[in-house]
């Protein structure tokens, strides 16, 4: 009992001496305590120093840091659609699935490649873009051309994939990308492949 106490006594010794560090200092002192009562503010403290930090390993950037989402949107009759990378969770996704599959039987007819192996092929046919572009395709006329947004970089396959969807559906497909505008049409796109 005695022992205990004077853990705790030595604990909150070492807590009362973090308030007098530095912010980026606490850091180190909270890696080396293993007390369980070290409170929640502290490992949000701890995350949020991190971010701060320019200088963190890539291991301990991926544990304390989220990646930005990727996400598209396609505003179809005045009204804007959301679609997240591998997110199916949208009220129209059996039928984008099945249009996103239809479209690559015909893409891999015509000398599509996926850039990635089979397990990965399912998240690569359900990034945001594409599933935005699907849901153009099945709600608007033959032909309509269609715009998309995409909060970051359309990635390589992707690319592809438009080329090959805008050649099939013959229809122009505009996606702007947080990098620049893309144009495709007849199987090529305007930004002459990045
Ligand atoms: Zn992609
Ligand atoms: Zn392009």
């Amino acid at each position: 009992m005695a022992s205990l106490i004077a853990i705790r006594r030595a604990t909150f010794k070492v807590t009362s001496l973090h308030s007098s560090h530095s912010i980026f200092s606490r850091n180190a002192n909270i890696k080396t305590l293993s007390n369980p009562n070290q409170s929640h503010n502290d490992q949000q403290q701890y995350h949020a120093t991190h971010s701060l930090q320019k200088h963190n390993s890539s291991d301990t950037q991926s544990k304390g840091l989220k990646k930005t989402q990727g996400f598209s949107t396609i505003t179809l009759h005045n009204k804007t659609e959301y679609f997240y990378n591998g997110n199916y969770s949208h009220d129209q996704s059996d039928k984008i699935s099945k249009e996103l599959q239809n479209l690559l039987e015909k893409m891999k007819v015509l000398g599509y490649v996926p850039n990635v192996d089979e397990k990965k092929q399912r998240i690569l046919t359900s990034h945001s873009e594409r599933l935005a572009v699907v849901y153009g395709i099945i709600n608007t006329k033959k032909k309509t051309p269609i715009s998309v947004f995409k909060n970051l970089r359309v990635c390589a396959d992707c690319h592809d994939a438009m080329k090959f969807i805008s050649e099939i559906t013959e229809r122009k497909i505009t996606v702007t990308d947080s990098y620049k505008v893309h144009h495709f049409q007849n199987g090529e796109c305007s930004c002459d492949d990045f």
